[in-house]
């Protein structure tokens, strides 16, 4: 009998990377080359079907906070993945990473799943290569994706992929035996009955 799971995932990176866009994307199929940033998604969800386990994501983008760096705990509490976006096209963004990996590692669960996106694969003037984004996953045992928001390369892979880790560590955590059809870790949020809204605190 398929369980049902519900996974908070956040975005992070620095401003204007991609991280609406990806969202968008993934949620809609689309997408707006010159929104608002104050228009951002903030928060979306989707529900799919995984190794036969009804899967519902909770995702959270930043909302803006990025430019002031003001992410709070409460941003990271109780995600179980974390896509780190940079841009391909703007080296400073990759390099950045390194502070954005300090963050996940002081706010974020121990277990938290990090998948690294390198955005804006379909633009030609790329500053990094594929292989520096590859090289930076594996140093800090990250899954890595080169991905677009405008065209929507790669964008399902990088959230589902990061979801089939969590429900596989998920499915580990309640075993074969377990009769109950909810998990509750501290990564892996229970469902609210009538799914949507609630706030990241
Ligand atoms: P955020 O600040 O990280 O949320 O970035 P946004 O999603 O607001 O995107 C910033 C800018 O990059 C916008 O002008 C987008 O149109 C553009 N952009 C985002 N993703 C892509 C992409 O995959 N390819 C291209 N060419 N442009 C993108
Ligand atoms: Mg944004």
């Amino acid at each position: 009998m398929p369980q049902n799971f519900l996974f908070k995932l956040i975005i992070v990176g620095d401003v204007a990377v991609g991280k609406s866009c990806l969202l968008l994307q993934f949620l809609e199929r689309t997408f707006v080359p010159d929104h608002d940033v104050t228009l951002g998604v903030e928060f979306g969800t989707k529900a799919f079907v995984l190794n036969g386990q009804q899967v519902k994501l909770h995702i959270w983008d930043t909302a803006g906070l990025e430019t002031f760096r003001s992410i709070t705990r409460s941003y990271y509490r109780g995600a179980a993945g974390a896509l780190l976006v940079y841009d391909v096209t703007r080296r400073q963004t990759f390099e950045g990473l390194h502070e954005w990996v300090q963050d996940l590692q002081k706010y974020g669960t121990p277990d938290l799943v990090v998948t690294v996106v390198g955005n804006k694969c379909d633009r030609p003037d790329r500053q990094v290569s594929r292989d520096e984004g590859e090289m930076f996953a594996r140093e800090n045992h990250f899954n890595f994706f080169e991905c677009s928001a405008k065209t929507g390369e790669n964008v399902d892979e990088a959230f589902i992929g990061t979801s089939r880790i969590i429900l596989s560590a998920a499915e580990e955590a309640v075993g074969p035996e377990e009769p109950d059809d909810d998990v509750v870790k501290p990564e892996v949020e229970k469902p609210n009955n009538g799914g949507g809204g609630g706030c990241p605190c």
